[in-house]
């Protein structure tokens, strides 16, 4: 059994032992940044918005130079769920009130396109990710199983999204095998992922169409020079004529004047021992991934040799706590006691970078310096098309950065400083709910 802890930037090889570590394509070192450089674009931070960015902007001919802190992947990106979900982190319903019925249903058709533009991303690059199709929406209580099968209607019949259907109680349990929910829903076109693998092949297709991608090269400042922003590392300085802050939990205090918007959690997840093709499948007989409807939410998923994969627990401390796996492994066996005798394999933790309306925020600093962050647990596909959209923006069409950028994002009560205690306090007293 591996605990992770967040490794130091010294170690040559920091990606934090994980299943997706375990079974990584294409994990090979790219090189730190060796003296001062100049570009169009540089990226800070290469995980899924970072090289998506990249990406989009080498294909439109842009030279673009990554600085990452760590190693590709090293942050969310290589660590999450893998739960491929399209539309937004919360309900058509909830962002009408937001934002207005209007703006809510576009905000919903890139949700939707984000998520088409992961499966064109795997099958145009060849990425070699387990893509897997569906997504079940579990109620934990009778009330949100109620709510969970409302909706679904309201997406198919208002919102002509025919791919989701509700499920009774009895239609969820003859899917996952769990005494625990009350129905829900099943979206056939949400898909799960090896969610390193996606990442790791993005940065290929980047490399690809000429992206350079520098690791173990953290920026320590972004500085003005001629009127241009130069990003300063110790290895050198990268003067551009833009800069993109892709660092989402891990900005630090990188730009002070964004950092209060988020707030970064740890979450965590255990992989098990392999099950054997039977007993996989006798969990979840679609192979569909499970995202249940409490506050700290439990989501979970079969790898592609056979193991449940876990995710929930609940941290409140900013250090993880010393035993990931038994924190998770409580949580599996409250939705499975049947894997009581089954041996964790793997625990790890990342970190997920919540607003406080867990809604991104996209946003421009003195005209050249972009920013997409705070995905609030929902980034696999809205980071891909971050990325889209900030190369677009760059490259003079901003409608579509301009319309994710207006979505009001607030800042955290008492700033980077105090964010944290009243924070807590609001996760304790909504974890409660989730026990009574
Ligand atoms: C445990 C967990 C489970 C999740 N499950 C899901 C899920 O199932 N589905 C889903 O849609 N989303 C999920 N998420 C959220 C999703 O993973 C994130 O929204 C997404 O990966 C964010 O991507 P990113 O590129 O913006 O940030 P990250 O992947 O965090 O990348 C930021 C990168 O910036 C680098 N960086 C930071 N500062 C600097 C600096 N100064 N210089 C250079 N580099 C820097 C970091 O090293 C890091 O590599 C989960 C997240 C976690 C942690």
């Amino acid at each position: 059994m591996t605990t992770l802890q967040p490794t130091p930037h010294a170690n040559a090889f920091p990606h934090p032992a994980s299943y997706y570590v375990a079974t990584a394509r294409g994990l090979e070192p790219q090189p730190p940044l060796d003296g001062d450089a100049r570009c169009d674009v540089c990226v800070i931070g290469a995980g899924y918005t970072g090289i998506s960015t990249a990406l989009h902007l080498a294909e439109r001919g842009y030279k673009v130079v990554v600085l990452e802190a760590q190693r590709v992947g090293w942050g969310a990106s290589g660590r999450n769920g893998g739960q491929l979900s399209g539309g937004q982190r919360i309900d058509p319903e909830a962002m009408a009130k937001i934002v207005g019925a209007e703006r809510a249903r576009q905000l919903w058709d890139l949700g939707e396109e984000a998520k088409n533009t992961v499966k064109q991303r795997i099958a145009r690059h060849g990425i070699d990710c387990d893509l897997k199709p569906g997504i079940i929406h579990a109620g934990f209580k009778p009330q949100h199983g109620k709510e969970m099968q409302e909706h679904a209607r309201y997406l198919r019949d208002d919102y002509g999204y025919a791919h989701i259907r509700p499920l009774s109680r009895e239609e969820l349990r003859a899917i996952v095998a769990s005494d625990l929910y009350h129905g829900g829903a099943y979206d056939a076109d949400a898909a799960h992922l090896h969610p390193l693998n996606y990442v790791l092949g993005l940065a290929r297709a980047a490399r690809e169409a000429g992206a350079l991608i520098h690791e173990m090269t953290p920026a320590q400042q972004i500085v003005r020079r001629n009127g241009k922003p130069v990003v300063h590392t110790a290895q050198g300085d990268v003067t551009a004529d833009f800069v993109v802050l892709a660092c989402n939990g891990h900005l630090g205090g990188l730009e002070p004047r964004i950092a209060s918007k988020i707030m970064p959690i740890n979450n965590f997840i255990i992989a098990t021992e392999p099950l054997g093709a039977e007993r996989a499948r006798a969990l979840i007989a679609n192979d569909a991934a499970v995202a249940d409807s409490k506050y700290v939410i439990d989501y979970y998923r079969l790898s592609a040799d056979g193991r449940m994969l876990f995710g929930g627990g609940e941290s409140y401390s900013q250090n993880y706590p010393a035993d990931i796996a038994g924190l998770v492994r409580k949580c599996m066996l409250r939705v499975f006691p049947q894997l009581a005798d089954v041996k964790i394999d793997y625990a790890w933790g990342g970190k997920v970078a919540i607003t406080l309306n867990r809604l991104p925020a996209f946003g421009r600093l003195d005209g050249d310096v972009y920013y997409a962050m705070g995905f609030s647990g929902q980034g696999v596909a809205l980071t891909t098309l971050a990325g889209k959209a900030v190369a677009e923006a760059i490259a003079g069409q901003a409608e579509r950065f301009d319309l994710l950028a207006s979505i009001p994002i607030p800042r955290f009560p008492g700033g980077t400083l105090l964010r944290w205690p009243s924070l807590v306090a609001g996760m304790l007293y909504y974890s409660l709910l989730d026990r009574l």
